[in-house]
């Protein structure tokens, strides 16, 4: 079958298509140019934009070595912050966990912007690799037979482009198209809502830590995460579908004390709010992640809201196996990466799923309404901070350092 449109080009032919250029997508372009295959990226948004983009940026350290043995991390590790332990503040009081000599490892602090940027350089200028900003009506073809093939609106001259490929990687985020060609009937998503928001902030304030602060209060959970000795963000739970005009500064910023207030500290240090957005806290995981030629990375696969930083650390894992499976199928026709991809992203996937809704729940306990949970809450609480082996399990979670992956 083929896929020329009528009064369209003839269609190209390229190994591999990737749709989305978020990490999970450059990643997986670096790999394969990196190997000497063709490729090519293609992305509704400009390369200004994506590089502009505030979002994640705390990595894991075992991410940021994948980064580095693919050669993509120079920039990172000569500029990234190190972090070493997380602080919990709750009745007033701060309870710091020092998880780096938990573990022996740390978190770097390297905002994604920063991170787009290095990939989309290393891809398109240094490596030569094929991309194209501000497609339109991405739509994938023929995905369970041999020759699948993307189409896509040119920007430029406004028709319809189709590409022949052997294999589409679905790296469109959460917004994108790729999941939903994923036939209901040979796929399962797997949901859960949390019922609450989270007002998402940046500040051009200087961090009032040097490092990530968790604020467990009966108003709502506050958060407070380094991102450059200039820039903070914040975060403040809402009720889900709040409205940001809802929040003038006056009222972010009082509200930002009262949640991280504790004893012997000083105020935090405010500035102008650059960003002020809301998340409607949920999480989705698609099992699994594959179908015929389309293989889903990151937040197009599964979605765990901001609790504890997750989301890009998970899109890189899985634009490492994708990246590295498909050069051994494409140079060696070695099937066993592509054949075992789902399942290996999975079990990383789950574990930090669980994660996630095990730390909201000590989050946003106290501001439940439900005196049980409040006290759950606060049990779990104490535990991380009476038990050393609750504490050390806490920080190989964190930190995503189990060998078991
Ligand atoms: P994305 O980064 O979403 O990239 C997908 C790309 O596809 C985008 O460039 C998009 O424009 C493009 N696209 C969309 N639709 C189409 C289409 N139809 N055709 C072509 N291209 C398309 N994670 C962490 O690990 N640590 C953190 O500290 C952290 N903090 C966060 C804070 C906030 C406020 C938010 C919102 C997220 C945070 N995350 C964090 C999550 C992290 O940002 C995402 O998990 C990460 O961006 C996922 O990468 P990705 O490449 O899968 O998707």
């Amino acid at each position: 079958m083929t896929y020329a449109l009528p009064g369209s080009p003839a269609p190209q032919r390229r190994p591999v298509v990737i749709v989305g250029a978020g990490p999970a997508g450059l990643t997986v372009g670096n790999v394969l140019r990196a190997a000497g295959l063709d490729c090519l990226v293609l992305e509704t948004e400009t390369r200004e934009f994506i590089e502009r983009r505030p979002r994640a940026g705390v990595l894991e350290e075992w991410a940021v070595r994948g980064l580095a043995q693919r050669g993509l991390a120079r920039n990172l590790l000569e500029r990234a912050e190190l972090h070493t332990a997380c602080e919990f503040r709750f009745a007033g009081e701060r309870y710091r966990l020092s998880y780096a000599e938990l573990t022996g490892c740390h978190h770097f602090v390297y905002p994604q912007p920063l991170l787009v940027t290095d990939l989309v350089r290393e891809y398109a200028d240094a490596r030569g690799g094929e991309i194209r900003f501000g497609v339109r009506d991405v739509e994938l073809h023929g995905l369970d037979t041999g020759r699948p093939a993307v189409s896509y609106t040119c920007p430029e001259t406004g028709r319809r482009q189709v590409v022949a490929c052997e294999f589409v990687a679905g790296c469109d985020g959460a917004r994108g198209v790729t999941r939903a060609s994923l036939p209901p009937e040979r796929a399962r998503v797997a949901r859960h809502g949390y019922g609450i928001g989270w007002l998402a902030l940046l500040a051009e304030a200087p961090p009032s830590s040097d490092c990530v602060l968790f604020g467990c209060h009966p108003r709502g959970f506050a958060g407070h995460m380094p991102r450059s000795p200039e820039v903070t963000r914040y975060y403040l739970q809402c009720p889900p579908g709040d409205d940001p005009g809802n929040w003038p500064h006056e009222r972010v910023w009082a509200e930002l004390q009262r949640r991280l207030r504790a004893a012997g500290v000083p105020p935090l240090a405010e500035g102008p709010l650059i960003e002020k957005r809301v998340l409607d806290m949920h999480d989705y995981v698609v099992e699994p992640m594959v179908f015929g030629r389309l293989f889903l990375a990151g937040d197009a696969a599964h979605l765990v809201a901001p609790v504890a930083a997750k989301g890009m650390n998970l899109a890189l894992h899985d634009a490492f196996l994708l990246g590295d499976a498909l050069v051994a199928r494409l140079t060696e026709g070695d099937d066993s990466g592509l054949e075992g991809y789902s399942q290996a992203c999975l079990r990383r996937v789950w574990d930090y799923q669980e994660f996630s809704q095990w730390l909201s729940e000590v989050y946003h306990g106290a501001a439940a309404g439900d005196p049980f949970r409040a006290g759950t809450a606060v049990a779990r609480l104490r535990r991380l901070f009476t038990s050393p082996a609750a504490a050390a399990a806490f920080a190989e979670q964190y930190l995503g350092s189990a060998a078991r992956y």
